[in-house]
């Protein structure tokens, strides 16, 4: 019951002040998932598989809307992130919410995490191997959450998913069919706080990546 009621906080945190239940086993399975999600944030917040956790002030599994149509991946947390346990929260997760905000939505619409839910030490970039060891739990959300598009905040988010090294200043904006999604790449807000001429097309490419996932086409 709980994690029902967690889930109607959620449906009004979006603007839905009503909704209607037209089968039992439609709340039932809400409710699965709401559950399903907390379990693989605890499995996180326990877990010790890559030396990751060494250094972790908090894990940060990541947060949003469970039935999200777009999910933002980034490479992994920071400073601030790794004190509150939440991701996106410092001056480049203002700068994403912020941009999807000027688009006319609201972050909490989206599911945001990362490749990694443990602070890299010094914020380096998560190594393959680390990657690699934390992608269950990103796949277990991506099941579970079914978005439509994934939209890759930078580079290191790119080689988690596609296996390769990804040059992000020529592949932005490209759109990638991956197991029966699309996925969407574009600059990480960390750069574009460092390359302020970057900011409108980043603008442009989290605005491209929301009409993807809210289109009806396939
Ligand atoms: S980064 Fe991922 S695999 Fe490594 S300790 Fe943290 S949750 Fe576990």
């Amino acid at each position: 019951m709980e994690e029902f009621k967690d889930y109607l906080k959620i449906l009004k945190s979006l603007g839905f002040n009503e909704i209607f239940i037209e089968k039992e086993e439609q709340s039932v399975k809400a409710t699965d998932k709401i559950k399903l999600l907390k379990e693989i944030e605890e499995q996180i917040k326990n877990c010790t598989k890559c030396e990751l956790h060494l250094s972790r002030t908090k894990a940060v599994p990541g947060e949003g809307n469970p039935d999200a149509k777009l999910m933002f991946v980034g490479e992994a947390p920071g400073g601030d992130e790794d004190k509150q346990g939440r991701p996106f929260v410092g001056r480049a997760g203002k700068l994403l919410t912020k941009m999807i905000e000027a688009t006319g939505h609201k972050r909490e619409e989206f599911y945001i995490t990362n490749t990694v839910k443990c602070r890299p030490p010094n914020n380096r970039t998560p190594t393959p191997w680390e990657q690699e060891t934390c992608w269950p739990y990103l796949e277990k959300q991506i099941e579970l959450i079914n978005p439509k598009v994934i939209c890759l905040l930078g580079a290191a988010a790119g080689y988690a998913f596609l296996k390769r090294p990804v040059k992000i200043t020529k592949e932005r904006g490209q759109i990638i069919k991956w197991n029966n999604r699309l996925l969407y790449l574009t600059y990480h807000p960390a750069y574009v706080l460092r390359n302020l001429q970057a900011e409108p097309i980043l603008l442009q490419d989290i605005k491209k990546a929301i009409e993807l996932a809210y289109s009806q086409e396939e």
